[in-house]
């Protein structure tokens, strides 16, 4: 048996070196291929860089981001910029971009010639977002210019089943709050979205906005649907008198003539009742408004479109601005802090806009908005009073408008529900 062993051990050894050497050979030629590709990389001439547009020949790049408090003084005198040449900048930069908005966490950049710390930077670029630069040439003649990187819209859509919340479950498909945002406006007289239930499905399609391959934000909504307890909801855009609303089936319009509220992001503190206790007034009294407690300064909208009736400062109600809507309906505003510039009886004013801020101006414990609302010269109850829609289709637009509906509703069929988890759906 030995004798066959060692023959053997000779065999494997022999080979393993044979194997070896030839790695080792194979390394070798790695390295003068490489080499030679090297060397070859070496000889070409690379061709003219190009960045935000400018030739990049002998400059080199620093490129950074504004931190807190600097400005463009404080950014460009490290690169051997003068004052004077900076201060000329600034006043050049006037029309094209305010050098005061320099704002912290923006990107900027600044080129400068190689090979020379002592040289002065020839251009500064300015990124107050990611759809614009401003190119600030320093160098010869001083020059200010904006440029918007190319915007492509990429349509997406989203699907799910609700079983947390409408935010949670749109945020895990890589929805960005803006977008969330928008389709709760846009569902906002239809439903609740305090209350969906588990098991609601929605979908969503709308335009990305991409530059340089980057999504930057969100173009507008093609279509939504929401099913709620089994019926269904859509949205379907459509532009009438030089404006875009969304419609439902019918061609009735998702937006009231009246904003659901007039405080964003506010909680109502204390609702429309004929008997209260009155808190600065220590007795029971009717309360004939919707209080919304917000921090002061909040702005304040008007629900809808009309005529400043009153805008003025009384006792009890401090600041406050009546508008009137139509024939039938009047809000109120009470206790601003201040009442918007340009609000007098007369004012003709467009659902949203601001026509003061909260206070607690008059006779008030706290910041909030006392919010009323007037039906046929008497007070009524804002969140209960059956408010009317925005226009409906136009007759004349109905068979442009059932076209488009049609192409809406094949493109909404067309997206497709996630795997739907039956636990989470039916068990809830
Ligand atoms: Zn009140």
């Amino acid at each position: 048996m030995r004798k066959l062993i060692l023959p053997i051990l000779l065999v494997i050894a022999v080979g393993g070196y044979y194997i070896f050497s030839i790695n080792k050979a194979n390394d070798q030629e790695t390295i003068e291929a490489l080499k030679q590709e090297i060397t070859v990389e070496e000889e070409v001439i690379p061709a003219t860089e190009l960045i935000f547009g400018i030739e990049l020949t002998n400059l080199e790049i620093h490129e950074g981001k504004v931190t807190r408090n600097q400005t463009l003084s404080s950014i460009l005198s490290p690169f051997n910029v003068p004052y004077q040449l900076i201060d000329e900048l600034a006043k050049k930069s006037r029309e094209v971009f305010d050098v005061r908005r320099i704002a912290a966490n923006r990107k900027y950049t600044i080129l400068r010639p190689k090979d020379s710390l002592s040289s002065q930077a020839a251009y500064f670029i300015y990124e107050p977002n990611p759809m614009e630069y401003v190119v600030y040439k320093l160098k010869d003649s001083v020059e200010v210019y904006k440029e918007a990187r190319p915007v492509t819209f990429s349509e997406r859509s989203v699907s799910g089943v609700i079983d947390r919340n409408l935010y949670l479950n749109m945020i895990d498909q890589g929805v960005t709050p803006d977008l969330i945002d928008q389709f709760a406006d846009i569902f906002g007289w239809q439903l609740d979205f305090q209350r969906i239930q588990k098991g609601d499905k929605f979908k969503v399609i709308y335009e990305e906005k991409i530059v340089d391959g980057q999504v930057v934000g969100i173009g507008e909504v093609r279509a939504a649907y929401f099913q709620h307890f089994g019926n269904d909801y859509v949205a379907i855009p459509f532009e009438q008198d030089g404006q875009v609303d969304y419609f439902d089936e019918d061609g009735q319009s998702l937006r009231k003539a009246f904003l659901r509220t007039p405080v964003k992001y506010s909680r109502i503190s204390s609702r429309y009742t004929q008997r209260r206790f009155h808190p600065v007034q220590k007795r029971y009294k009717a309360h004939l408004g919707t209080d919304y407690a917000a921090p002061t300064g909040t702005e304040i909208r008007t629900v809808g479109d009309g005529i400043v009736e009153e805008a003025r400062y009384s006792q009890y109600n401090g600041n406050y601005v009546k508008i009137k809507h139509n024939g039938t309906y009047s809000t109120q505003y009470l206790h601003m802090s201040r009442i918007a510039s340009g609000m007098k009886p007369g004012t003709k004013v467009k659902q949203g806009q601001v026509i003061g801020y909260v206070g607690s101006t008059g006779l008030a414990t706290g910041p909030h908005l006392c919010f009323r609302f007037w039906k046929n010269g008497r007070q009524v109850d804002a969140l209960k009073v059956e408010l009317p829609s925005a226009n409906p289709i136009k007759e004349e637009n109905m068979a442009a408008y059932n076209q488009r509906k049609a192409e809406i509703l094949q493109l909404i069929s067309n997206v497709p529900f996630p795997d739907e988890d039956p636990v989470l759906v039916i068990n809830n």
